[in-house]
């Protein structure tokens, strides 16, 4: 199975990803990963992209493309993927299905983790992390028992220089402006499973792991 996950920062994106790997046993592929895995192989279209990244410039798609569909075609990539961070644009989604049938592979479903953009926000710029090993805290979701200290090491709780309000505030227009269209884009091919993402995480698990149609064997 084939999926693409779609969720601002602050969805809860991460932990439904890792759940979908462990019931379906495909592999997580975040575009972080891709970029980070051309870099080490030292590929020709690796290095272009590395290039792009060294100027601190956008990957172009048909280079990101490349790269994802040279993990794809490994072996560990059979039983399938959940791509994460990617497509991020229409254009982007787009040309990833024009792409894909060289693998004889297809996107099967969509998902997208819904997330009013006040919930992001409040969630987002309750973010702390501990100043000695950046345990994450979160003051409205997981509060330190001691405010401003860290409960495993005790060292003072800090708000990184990305969690401003005004860094965030640009981080999810860009999500809104650019990735919601790919939303649009799966919705049209009837490949959508949206799912409200505003609920206990135990809940939205259920919730994606039904929609998907998966059987969960009890385990004795
Ligand atoms: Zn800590």
């Amino acid at each position: 199975m084939n999926l693409i996950l779609i969720g601002a920062q602050g969805s809860g994106k991460g932990t439904q990803a890792s759940l979908l790997v462990e019931e379906l046993g495909i592999v997580h592929l975040s575009s972080g990963d891709v970029f980070r895995n051309a870099v080490k192989l030292g590929t020709p279209v690796g290095l272009e992209a590395k290039e792009y990244m060294d100027r601190g410039a956008f990957v172009p798609d048909r280079i990101t493309i490349r790269l994802i569909l040279d993990m794809l075609a490994q072996p560990e990539y059979t039983p399938g993927v959940v791509l994460d961070g990617f497509p991020r644009t229409r254009d982007q989604a787009r040309a990833l299905d024009e792409a894909l049938p060289e693998l004889h592979r297809a996107i099967d479903r969509a998902i997208y983790l819904n997330v009013p953009r006040e919930t992001l926000f409040e969630r987002l710029s309750g973010r702390f992390v501990c100043r000695d090993h950046q345990h994450v805290f979160n003051v409205k979701t997981k509060p330190p028992l001691v405010p401003g200290l860290c409960d495993i090491d005790g060292s003072p709780l800090i708000q990184r220089s990305d969690d401003t309000p005004a860094v965030i505030e640009k981080r999810l227009h860009d999500f809104f402006e650019q990735t919601i269209p790919v939303v649009h884009y799966y919705r049209a091919q009837g490949k959508l499973l949206e799912i409200d993402g505003h609920q206990p995480i135990e809940r939205v698990g259920a919730l994606l792991i039904e929609g998907l149609g998966i059987t969960i064997e009890e385990s004795r």
